[in-house]
């Protein structure tokens, strides 16, 4: 808890900043409480009331006391971002339109299947990594989403969908990372989001039904498993170091064994020794889509339990790349699952709003210091601090 919000509740002064509780795991609530006196268990019932009902108003939470309800106002806020536009595909698709702080503007992105209904979140406004199909890459990086700004959009969509108040058919039932940023760039912040969604009192999400994608962060992966059991998704898009160097700048500093070896130990470390990572493939005509790197991946993955998931890449304005032809995926898809993997092929959903993977700009503020925000993020995620969930 900041020093000023200790402050203000010991000296009662409004007037200074809040403390947003909106991304506060339980555990740090906990602390939260404890810092102001009160019961640590008066977590549990806050984030109950603010992730289980959606309600962000202390006043009506009606099993605290009048004069904790008080220090809480006095003290904290529950602030959510701002939903600018919300839109509507012709194939069931929500797209969103959501300013954080400081004026930029993220995208969120539901899609409804037959079994589940699918949000893929945000985690940093812009991206560093600066792969070459990526729409996200091409805004730049401006700065990392707060846990609250993360999970925000989970309640924004389960809002929307009336998910706090009834049972509504049309629910979030999974959440992929999967919007713009680099989870892994974004480490605490992602992995406290996280803990809200896989939390009882909160959205309750199974581990399965929450995906972590990656673009190859290894350090920050190699942590990973000590803070978190989600599901991994990494996005490899080449079979090889000298292709996935031009698509994926990252993989000048960390090869794609190394990326590969850093999967397979999380995988291995999850209780449940059926998990598979799922590999994403982004398939560009002429680019990736040969015969030969379908060969070349069947090989790299051969110890990585691991199901395959192929993109039609989806072009944006501005970019030389093609998606791949038809005949040229059917193929891909052949030989792999000749190879014996289990292959997907991503349906492309929300084209006609510009929602599909890879689509999503937002609004990025302030895209000066590019270079100088890549590097220091960079350098920052060999460092990646690492706190224990409890
Ligand atoms: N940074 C993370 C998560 C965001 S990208 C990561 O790289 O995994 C999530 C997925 O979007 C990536 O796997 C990539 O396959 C996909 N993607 C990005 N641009 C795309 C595009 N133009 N067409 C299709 N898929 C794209």
């Amino acid at each position: 808890m900041p020093e000023s919000a200790l402050k203000n509740a010991e000296n009662t002064q409004p007037q200074q900043e809040k403390t947003n509780l909106l991304g506060f795991s339980v555990s740090r609530l906990g602390d939260f409480f404890e810092q102001l006196g009160e019961k640590r268990f008066r977590a549990t019932q806050v984030v109950k009331w603010i992730h289980q009902m959606g309600e962000c108003d202390f006043e009506q939470m009606t099993n605290l006391s009048k004069s904790l309800r008080e220090k809480l106002k006095q003290t904290a806020e529950v602030r959510l971002p701002e939903v600018v536009s919300c839109q509507d595909s012709s194939d069931g698709t929500r797209k969103w339109l959501i300013r954080v702080e400081g004026g930029s503007c993220i995208e969120m992105v539901y899609i409804p299947e037959r079994d589940r209904g699918t949000l893929c979140v945000s985690s940093q406004i812009g991206c560093a990594l600066d792969c070459s199909f990526c729409a996200t890459g091409k805004q730049g990086f401006n700065r990392d989403l707060s846990a609250a700004e993360i999970i925000g959009q989970l309640w924004i969509a389960a809002d929307s969908f009336d998910q706090f108040d009834t049972k509504a058919p049309r629910r979030v039932t999974n959440v992929v990372m999967m919007g713009m940023g680099e989870p892994l760039m974004n480490f605490d912040n992602v992995v406290d989001a996280m803990s809200l969604m896989l939390e009882d009192n909160a959205y309750g999400l199974s581990k399965r039904r929450v995906t972590l994608s990656t673009a190859g962060v290894v350090p920050a992966l190699d942590k990973l498993a000590d803070v978190t059991d989600v599901s991994l998704a990494i996005s490899l898009h080449a079979p090889n170091d000298e292709l996935r160097n031009e698509l994926v700048p990252i993989n000048r500093k960390y090869s794609l064994q190394q990326f590969i070896d850093s999967a397979k130990n999380y995988i291995d470390k999850m209780p449940d020794n059926r998990r598979k990572a799922t590999v994403e493939y982004t398939l560009m005509d002429q680019v990736n889509d040969r015969s030969v790197h379908a060969r070349e991946l069947a090989v790299l993955l051969k110890d990585l339990p691991c199901k395959i998931n192929l993109i039609p890449f989806n072009p944006f304005p501005g970019t030389e790349y093609r998606r791949v032809t038809n005949t040229a995926l059917d193929r891909f898809r052949d030989i792999l699952q000749g190879e014996g993997y289990t292959v997907t092929v991503r349906t492309t959903r929300g084209d006609d709003i510009a929602a599909a993977c890879g689509q999503l700009a937002g609004e990025v503020n302030d895209r000066t210091k590019r270079q100088q925000r890549y590097k220091s993020k960079l350098a920052s995620a060999e460092e990646t601090p690492v706190k224990i969930l409890d």
